[in-house]
Order: structure tokens, then C-alpha cells, then sequence
């Protein structure tokens, strides 16, 4: 029997749980895996193409450390990108009605250009049903703690990013009140 490559395809700006989780259980399903990084989305992003394949790829050894997963960039229709990696199978996640309208018409137009390729939902499990890359970079750029989360890069590129850097140790009271002194 041949080999079932699945390809799951997204912006990922940035790579949170929710998305790990979906790669986690598309791995169970399908014998290797590839998460296609979009280029240039229809959205304004904060980290550039090539900062968003890398992180992922640093998260990658918490899923599969048996390397039936990589990581990709593309551009251009995402079935002919399918196509270019012998994927048969299109993985997207569900969080809601929303994403379940959404994917419903990508699903059918992805469909019509390409009936060879199969489109195949899983449903976010808690507790990242809530989580999106939007409030991610949202709670990040106004300073809270996106931790739990993110992985540990991840959180460590959204501080950089939005220029935070760690506090230097409180000066001591004494030395203070000499410096104020001076
Ligand atoms: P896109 O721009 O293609 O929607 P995203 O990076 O926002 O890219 O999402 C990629 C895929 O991951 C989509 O199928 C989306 O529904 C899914 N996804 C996003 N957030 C979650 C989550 N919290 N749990 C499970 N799946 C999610």
C-alpha cells in the first residue's frame, strides 16, 4: 500500500497550540505529514515568511521525533502545491460555526479545482478551541503572558518582537538612595 502524505496548510503567524494539536493528531491519522506555510496571505502579518517556516520547524521534534513530518513554504493555489508533494489529503482544524463556514466553501472550491485531493476537518480540542493567531499576537503586543499558549520559541520570538526584553534585577535601597544622593 502506498503511503498517505497529508499536507496541512496555514498562515502561521504565529505556530500556537491549537495548530500543534492539529499536527499531533493529523500525524496518527496520515503517515507523513507536511505544514505548508503560506507566503503572503490576504492579512497583515507580523512575522515574515521565513521566521514562520523556521519557528515551526523548531517545534516540530515535540510531535514527531520519528521525522514523518517537515515543514514547506508556497505560494500559489495550495492544490497544486498538494499536488507538487504527492498530497492526497488537505488537513485544516475546526474551532466553530465560523471556521466550519469557512472551510465548508474552501473545502467544495477546493474541490472543483482539484477532485483528486481530499479535504479532511479536525475539531480543536480544549482547551485551545479558543485560541487564535490574531488574539495570540493581540495579548502578545499589549504585554501579556502568552506562555501557555505558544511554544516556548514561539513565546520567546513574540517578546523580541514586540521589543521586550527582560527587566534588569531591581537595584538594591540602599545603593538607590546613594545613587539619588549624587
Ligand atoms: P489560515 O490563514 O489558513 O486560516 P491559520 O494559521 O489561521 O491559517 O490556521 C491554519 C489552520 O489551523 C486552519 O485550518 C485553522 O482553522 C486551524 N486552526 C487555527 N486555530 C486553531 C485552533 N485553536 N485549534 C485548532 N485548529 C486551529
Amino acid at each position: 500500500m502506498t503511503s498517505i502524505i497529508a499536507l496541512y496548510p496555514g498562515t502561521f503567524d504565529p505556530f500556537h497550540n491549537g495548530h500543534l494539536d492539529i499536527a499531533r493528531r493529523a500525524l496518527a491519522l496520515f503517515d507523513q505529514l507536511v505544514i505548508g506555510v503560506y507566503d503572503l496571505p490576504d492579512k497583515h502579518l507580523l512575522f515574515t515568511h521565513e521566521e514562520r517556516i523556521a519557528l515551526i520547524e523548531q517545534c516540530l521534534h515535540t510531535i514527531s521525533p520519528d521525522g514523518r513530518v517537515r515543514v514547506m513554504g508556497y505560494s500559489g493555489l495550495t492544490v497544486n502545491f498538494a499536488r507538487s508533494i504527492g498530497a492526497r489529503v488537505l488537513v485544516r482544524g475546526l474551532r466553530n460555526s465560523v471556521d466550519f463556514d469557512f472551510e465548508l466553501q474552501m473545502a467544495q472550491t477546493n474541490h472543483w479545482l482539484a477532485e483528486d485531493i481530499e479535504y479532511v476537518c479536525l475539531f480543536a480540542n480544549a482547551p485551545n478551541h479558543f485560541l487564535s493567531a490574531t488574539l495570540i499576537r493581540q495579548i502578545s503586543a499589549l504585554g501579556g503572558d502568552v506562555s501557555g499558549l505558544v511554544p516556548p520559541v514561539v513565546a520567546q520570538a513574540l517578546a523580541q518582537k514586540h521589543g521586550r526584553v527582560p527587566l534588569p534585577p531591581p537595584i538594591p535601597p540602599r545603593k538607590l538612595r546613594k545613587r539619588l544622593e549624587e
